[in-house]
């Protein structure tokens, strides 16, 4: 593809000389325009370099992609490169492909995915040429002293295995080039033991290792377990930790040490997938069901598909661990496409939690907890367990509402309701959940002028505020994206509770990953009907993963541990299989729905979404690029695999006010989802004429 030549500077310079040598270079820059850029260089540049570079009025920093022997465009239009930058050898081929991939699989132009995954200081023009930029930042970041955070950690030593995990290690650590493992086992059955060891073997064969988790939260923990089992024994420190939480400096420091080969394992969240690693030989991929893999902004990609990419591009292993697989990955398990290994004891022996459900219908429900689950955690409590009551909505509750004609709180810049909350000191304030608005609660109904307004429903600090009530004795916390909004404060609180300064815990689904509660007697669940029934096709697949994760924390260190979930649908299959721990059951049996109904993984999908300030604005967009299809059948040749639903306004359609519509694309076949989408998203500047529209394109969304 040529950029259009009205893009690129036409003042300086005068015409080229003829006499003088000239590259011709093909540069990827991070700007929404599809196509390579032009540009001449009086100097060998190797593939992979950065270069600053004239674009517009402006100076970028971009990546030399291709050399030809002539300019795609008029060689009198195109610009000298301004500066080519030697501070770090070019990037390495395999990462140059990586981010070919992911451009083309994603459908975005590569510049903006090659730059976007540089750490800022080597894509910003102003630390290369402004008054204090010294040389650059890698200059400056190699000047700075570096810590040495490893000399405190004292080596750990391996438990013993068990006969499913050494199993799996053998397994494992036997793979010559690539294969994709999916490793499923029960939480508490020792999966970060099978990855220590497998990363182990990598690194005693001089390979570096990409260890992946899904969220920040989980890294300290496992940061400390690899310390003390890799890094203590290997007598320096070998592990770098990436994640968006890190400054700008302490994020290049750590990719610089990945990319030099200096650190051997790299322990990071989904932007860590596009690290250079020179001597990558084993990828891990913790929780790999879990949907933060997927970006949701930008590029939206999915780092655990990334990831398998990766490993069959460099020959090498991935290993893709989980209690609940995606269904996408356990498809590939069964047919055989993936290793599949199973852990189906837990260390230790401890037992898995019972897990019980309450029928709801008939029941009188006190402030939503049913007698059973009250009778359940008194229990609990006199035996000295903990508690913990999980439901997953923040805020005192979701709506506020007038009893005498029926007003409801709604956002006033969004389709949605405003939710209740208690502030510091009892103030009580309404906030919108999804634009983050905030106002004052009404002193009586604005409509009829009614004072007697009401909460409905309930979320996590109304249900606090009730347990207080009902066990004036027992110590309280909860943990929300609320009460742990100041930094620090979540590791405070879960440190509480680990000391056993807490009776009963109240928490959302901040409290179901990772934390390993060794009191933990009971656990309820509250409201998880709401999860069941999302028009989203993957909701009972999450409701699943999320319920197996939250009764995963029970009894890991005692016995008789019990799981109470109230439901008015017991018997949904859902639920069915969760009572048995059963993970192979659901999967076969949504597997089997979603086979006949041809949806992922039987088919593969691609949502096209519009935004504008009027609704109508983007139906218009989405309707005029589906009937773009039709009106050129020449251009798709396919188009018979494909199928165009009809444009529909999303379920929330205002945010913020903006109105929102989606158009999904859907194919049998993935070559052919591909080849129509690259060929669609060539017409698209022509069909996006209109500049109040905005419009994305998001391949195998999550959440429809
Ligand atoms: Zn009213
Ligand atoms: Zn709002």
């Amino acid at each position: 593809m040529t950029a259009p030549s009205s893009i690129l500077p036409s003042r300086e310079p005068g015409p080229h000389n003829a006499d003088a040598p000239a590259y011709w270079l093909r540069v990827a820059l991070d700007v929404p325009l599809p196509g390579l850029f032009d540009y001449r260089s009086d100097q060998d540049v190797a593939v992979g370099t950065r270069v600053i570079v004239p674009f517009g009025r402006r100076k970028m920093v971009g990546v030399v992609v291709q050399l030809e022997d002539q300019p795609t465009i008029d060689a009198h239009l195109v610009k000298p490169v301004e500066q080519i930058l030697s501070d770090l050898p070019p990037m390495p081929d395999d990462w140059m492909r990586l981010a070919r991939f992911a451009a083309q699989y994603y459908q975005r132009p590569l510049g903006e995915v090659m730059l976007p995954c540089l750490p800022t200081g080597l894509r910003k023009v102003s630390a290369y040429q402004g008054k204090r930029s010294g040389g650059g930042p890698v200059v400056r970041s190699d000047a700075r002293k570096q810590s040495a955070p490893a000399s405190d950690v004292t080596p750990a030593a391996a438990p013993q295995l068990n006969a499913d995990q050494e199993k799996a290690v053998n397994e494992i650590c036997g793979i010559q080039g690539f294969k994709a493992v999916l490793l499923h086992g029960i939480t508490g059955s020792g999966k970060t033991e099978v990855y220590l060891r497998a990363a182990q073997h990598a690194l005693a064969q001089g390979r570096q290792v990409l260890f992946m988790v899904p969220e920040i939260n989980l890294t300290p923990q496992l940061e400390r377990s690899l310390r003390a089992r890799l890094t203590a024994v290997a007598g320096g420190d070998i592990l770098a930790v990436m994640h968006s939480g890190l400054a700008d400096g302490e994020r290049l420091r750590a990719w610089l040490r990945v990319q030099r080969g200096q650190a051997r394992i790299l322990l990071g969240t989904r932007l860590a997938i596009f690290t250079p690693l020179p001597d990558l030989g084993l990828i891990i991929v913790d929780e790999e069901h879990d949907a933060s893999y997927k970006q949701q902004d930008g590029l939206r990609y999915s780092a655990r598909d990334l990831a398998v990419w990766r490993a069959h591009d460099l020959g090498i292993p991935v290993v893709l661990g989980s209690a609940t697989p995606s269904l996408e990955s356990w498809h590939h398990a069964q047919t055989g496409q993936y290793l599949l290994l199973s852990l189906t004891h837990r260390a230790r022996d401890a037992e898995l939690p019972a897990v019980r459900l309450v029928d709801t219908r008939r029941l009188a429900l006190e402030q939503g907890l049913s007698p059973h689950l009250v009778t359940a955690m008194q229990e609990r409590l006199q035996d000295k367990q903990q508690c913990l009551v999980f439901l997953n909505r923040r805020g005192y509750a979701p709506v506020l509402s007038c009893a005498s004609c029926g007003w409801v709180s709604q956002c006033t810049r969004c389709t949605a309701y405003t939710v209740l909350h208690r502030a510091r000191g009892g103030r009580n304030l309404l906030s919108c959940h999804h634009c983050g608005y905030r106002s004052q609660v009404p002193r009586a109904c604005p409509d009829c002028g009614d004072q007697d307004l009401r909460p409905m429903g309930r979320g996590t600090q109304r249900v606090e505020e009730h347990l207080a009530e009902l066990f004036p004795d027992a110590r309280i916390a909860r943990i929300d994206a609320d009460s742990t909004r100041l930094k620090g404060s979540a590791e405070a609180l879960f440190a509480k509770v680990h000391a056993g300064e807490v009776d009963i815990l109240v928490g959302t689904q901040m409290v179901a990953k990772g934390h390993d509660f060794s009191n933990l007697g009971l656990v309820g669940v509250l409201n998880a009907d709401s999860m069941l029934f999302s028009q989203d096709f993957r909701a009972p697949e999450r409701l699943f993963a999320q319920l197996m994760q939250v009764a995963g924390r029970a009894g890991r260190h005692l016995k008789g541990a019990e799981v109470i979930i109230q439901t008015d649908y017991p018997e949904q299959p859902v639920y069915q299989a969760l009572t048995r721990h059963d993970y192979k059951g659901f999967a076969e049996y949504a597997l089997t729905e979603r086979r006949a109904v041809g949806l992922p993984p039987f088919a593969h999908q691609a949502l096209l979404t519009a935004e504008a300030r009027e609704l109508r604005l983007a139906m218009d967009f989405l309707s005029a690029a589906r009937d773009f299809v039709g009106q050129h059948p020449d251009r798709f040749p396919a188009a018979d695999l494909i199928t165009l639903y009809d444009p529909v306004p999303l379920r929330v359609v205002r945010v913020a006010n903006i109105e929102r519509a989606q158009l999904l694309v859907e194919s049998s076949s993935r070559p052919a989802l591909q080849a129509f989408l690259s060929v669609w998203m060539q017409a698209m500047p022509q069909l996006a004429v209109d500049t109040r529209v905005r419009w994305q394109l998001e391949v195998d969304p999550l959440e429809i």
